[in-house]
């Protein structure tokens, strides 16, 4: 028969595997099925909605990314702070988990931990504290997640999108990531303990607690398990009771104290709160408050619409907040740029899958979903004139991995099927301003370019044919002509 700390701590273990593996999915299901289809990570983070707040209480919206669901969750965390301290670090937080599991396989390599000088170790503590005032700053002055790209659980939920994604948009965010994992073979919990702006939120929250680690020092035999075993270095031992609000409420303690009922969880030390019970009350305020919400039809998790992902605060549809998960159809419509231009400003196969997500079409490309968002901010302003000004720092060489769509550059059998499907107009419009690109798209091969120049055909497909004319001090007419014939079937 188990005993009652064992139970508690099989359910506590249970519990926590459960709200990291259910994460875990819905961080791949969103990379899966896009933005339209499954929620982002960020949803399901209250510190989103604490990064949203001033937006929520200034103008009644959202800040990108995050939904009702997300300041439901912060004001569940909220109050779960308040009543049960800090029962979210220490029973849901995935990322803290994640540390855990880190935590006990050092263990399990008898890894020697770190101990941090007492001294040192307070004034790292305040780190937090730091990092959560500019987050908030930077978030409620900017109005964006301005934390995402060096958040540790936003890489991790981005793991699945691939390294190339990971790379551009959660560099730091994966360097934390591997650190708080990695160092917590020596260092348990260390994001928690100096960087994570969260729990800087629920320590302070955790002050108005009124739970609390209790020990019964008449009970206690001074064997110092407790200080030993505690990821945050609290020393137990030598108090009634643990009133640092750095206390993870992880029940690590209570779970290696030899004394039964030596350590236990309390209200003020007078009324003693059972660890299953602490652990079951907090998956009920938590799970309990996701489970009202959504009959109350108030939990939303995800866009209804394209239209809606795209809005910013004050209703206006803005490129800003275009993902990569978006096909090419959804943002041209969206932004009534012809999917045509977005052809001829990317050198793009004519044929290209407008289904395809955004960010499958860019990285064969060696482009990024934000050449796209440029380009729409661009063409919003500009109109054609973007489609013929190309960005000259993209590259548009298909890279050698095999892309998700059809090469850039027709094999010379595609030529004369594409330059059939190509309209007479687009074929004979050479001006000063098409591109080496659009040549090479209108089926103009690389010798043939040379024959007519005596010049090689030009790496940079961004070049304008008229640069290339002065630079070679070739007349434009001339060549301009020359190109014409060579091109008409
Ligand atoms: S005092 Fe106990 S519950 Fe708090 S962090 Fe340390 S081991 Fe965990
Ligand atoms: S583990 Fe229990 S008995 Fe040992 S010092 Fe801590 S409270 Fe006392």
């Amino acid at each position: 028969m188990l005993n009652e700390r064992t139970t508690s701590r099989i359910f506590q273990y249970g519990t926590r595997a459960f709200v990291l593996i259910l994460a875990t999915y819905l961080a791949v299901l969103h990379q899966i099925k896009g933005v339209l289809g499954a929620a982002n990570a960020h949803v399901y983070c209250p510190f989103g909605g604490l990064e949203s707040l001033y937006q929520f209480l200034a103008a009644g919206g959202y800040i990108p990314k995050i939904m009702p669901a997300t300041m439901i969750l912060l004001l569940v965390t909220v109050i779960l702070a308040i009543v049960l301290n800090r029962a979210f670090c220490g029973w849901i937080c995935p990322l803290g988990t994640l540390q855990m599991i880190f935590d006990r396989i050092g263990r399990f390599f008898r890894i020697k931990k770190i101990r941090v000088p007492d001294q040192v170790e307070k004034y790292l503590h305040y780190l937090k504290y730091v990092g959560l005032v500019i987050i908030l700053y930077f978030s409620w002055k900017i109005g964006d997640l301005v934390y995402s790209p060096y958040d540790p659980w936003a890489a991790y939920a981005h793991i699945a999108a691939g390294f190339e994604e990971l790379y551009v948009e959660f560099l730091i965010g994966s360097i934390f990531l591997l650190a708080a994992l990695i160092g917590s073979l020596w260092l348990p919990n260390n994001f928690c303990r100096y960087f994570c702006p969260m729990g800087a939120i629920l320590a302070i929250l955790a002050k108005l607690s009124p739970t609390r680690i209790h020990r019964n020092a008449d009970t206690c035999i001074n064997c110092k398990r407790c200080d030993r075993v505690c990821p945050v270095q609290i020393e137990i031992s030598t108090q009634p009771s643990v009133k640092t609000t750095e206390c993870l409420s992880c029940g690590d303690c209570v779970a290696i104290c030899p004394v039964e009922n030596t350590l236990f969880y309390s209200i003020r030390g007078k009324i003693r709160i059972k660890w299953l019970v602490y652990g079951v009350a907090t998956l009920v305020i938590f799970f309990g408050s996701v489970f009202v919400t959504q009959r109350l039809g108030i939990w939303k998790t995800s866009y209804s619409s394209a239209s809606e992902a795209l809005m910013d605060a004050s209703g206006e549809k803005n490129p800003a907040n275009i993902k990569g998960s978006l096909t090419l159809e959804v943002v041209s419509q969206e932004f009534n740029v012809p999917l045509d231009a977005f052809i001829r400003r990317f050198n793009l196969p004519v044929d290209v899958n407008p289904a395809a997500m955004l960010k499958d079409i860019a990285h064969p490309l060696n482009l990024e979903t934000e050449d796209f968002r440029l380009f729409i901010e661009e063409y919003l302003e500009k109109g054609e004139a973007a489609v013929v000004t190309p960005t000259p720092e993209i590259e548009t060489q298909p890279t050698t991995e095999q892309p998700a769509v059809e090469p850039a550059v027709p094999t010379p059998t595609e030529t004369s099927t594409i330059a059939e499907e190509t309209s007479a107009e687009q074929q004979l419009d050479i001006r000063g301003k098409t591109t080496i690109g659009e040549l090479l798209n209108y089926g103009m091969s690389k010798e043939q370019f040379k024959e007519i120049t005596r010049v090689d055909m030009p790496e940079d497909q961004a070049m304008l044919l008229k640069d290339f004319a002065s630079a070679n001090g070739l007349d434009m007419e001339t060549l301009k002509e020359q190109l014409i014939k060579a091109l008409q079937p």
